[in-house]
């Protein structure tokens, strides 16, 4: 039994002292962790069951990599199938309290889909600004579905995100970019979870890099978590760009950011100065892994383990692997690896190559011998 696996065992006996496990009935990110998020009393404790996704313990891969434990927090099983529902659903609860009709936000798929189911489900008007002919087929229609007033723009998301910035600096709209500070406050619920689930904070945490909200909200829920020691340690961030996407591994702005990953295919992250204090206060590192690892990570993550993520999901994994090769990251280390959306959503990205069904007839003894049986 490893370290965090013991640990875990005494944590399942323990949960009440984050409020999760004393009243099971308490569901989604609002309900579980409402004293730890910025809430008033009008604030509506919204829900869509976001939140609380497993973290699945590594079968093969963590022997691979030499590691001493390995989980994959799979955020792929939010109810819109990535983390991006845990931000959403605070953001969304502010803006009805503040009394806004109106969401709007610029996307590379899947905070218009999120955004786009909370506000068909909790009365809001949703405004999705994409950038044209670069969206998952998945997401694009996920927005469609729910409602939402889907905007294609010409150019790539940096751009999107200044129109629909400057659109909320001047109309009565709530933007739900993750430059709004609640998208941050709700994702940081991920790390409470994991400690939660695991009992303590891993020692390398490794994600995906785009507009770097992400990173930035784990390592604040895991300092606060530390901070009222509910962990003993603070993991090392380990976080993963696309080589062609990769302004903070640059350290410049990319003009034309390019990669399969099209969550993290950003060229200059809002959140750019905390991923880089992530990183540097925790003693981690952020690195580039190519198209090839990402879709190589991809294919390991299904075939190896049974776990569907998208591309840039597969970026974490990616750049754990590239890590331990490297040195990095030591042998024995205790590593989850943030698995941030459902590879159903982009089917495209992952078809490439794959062997096609085998066309036979109903003859038993044919499809036997085919089999080899
Ligand atoms: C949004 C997103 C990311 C990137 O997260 P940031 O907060 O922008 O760094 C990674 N993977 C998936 C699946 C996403 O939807």
């Amino acid at each position: 039994m490893t370290e965090l696996q013991a640990a875990s065992e005494t944590a399942v006996g323990e949960r009440s002292r984050d409020g999760y496990g004393d009243d099971r009935r308490r569901q989604g990110v609002i309900g579980r962790y409402a004293e730890r998020l910025p809430l008033t009393a009008a604030t509506p404790r919204i829900t869509l069951n976001e939140g609380d996704t497993p973290c699945i313990e590594s079968r093969s891969i963590v022997s691979t990599l030499g590691l001493g434990s390995l989980h994959f927090k799979f955020e792929g099983l939010n109810p819109t199938g990535s983390f991006k529902d845990r931000g959403m659903v605070v953001a969304v609860a502010k803006a009805i309290e503040e009394g806004s009709r109106a969401i709007i936000c610029a996307s590379t798929g899947n905070t218009s889909a999120s955004a786009a189911a909370y506000a068909a489900r909790f009365g809001l008007r949703a405004i999705v600004v994409v950038p044209s002919g670069k969206i998952a087929q998945g997401k694009l229609l996920q927005a469609q579905i729910y409602g939402a007033k889907v905007l294609a723009i010409k150019g790539n998301f940096d751009r999107a995100l200044r129109a629909v910035r400057e659109l909320c600096d001047r109309y009565p709209v709530t933007l739900v970019n993750s430059v709004n500070p609640y998208r941050i406050e709700g994702q940081k619920t991920a790390a409470f979870e994991i400690v939660d689930q695991l009992g303590d904070a891993p020692e390398v945490l490794a994600i995906p890099v785009g507009n770097a909200g992400n990173i930035t909200a784990y390592w604040r829920g895991f300092r606060e978590y530390h901070a009222d020691g509910l962990c003993s340690r603070l993991p090392r961030m380990v976080g993963g760009q696309a080589e062609g996407a990769a302004p903070l591994v640059l350290g410049r702005p990319v003009e034309r950011p390019r990669t399969v990953a099209s969550a993290i295919r950003i060229g200059n992250p809002a959140s750019w100065e905390q991923a880089i204090r992530a990183r540097d206060e925790s003693e981690g590192l952020i690195d580039s892994v190519t198209d090839g690892e990402i879709i190589t990570a991809q294919r390991w993550l299904a075939s190896a383990e049974g776990i569907f993520a998208e591309p840039a999901s597969a970026a974490s994994l990616a750049v754990l692997s590239k890590s331990v090769r490297a040195g990095l990251v030591p042998p024995g280390t205790h590593a989850v690896c943030v698995l941030t959306g459902n590879g159903l959503k982009d089917p495209d990205a992952a078809r490439r190559d794959l062997a096609a069904p085998v066309p036979v007839d109903e003859d038993v003894e044919n499809i036997a011998r085919l089999l080899k049986l």
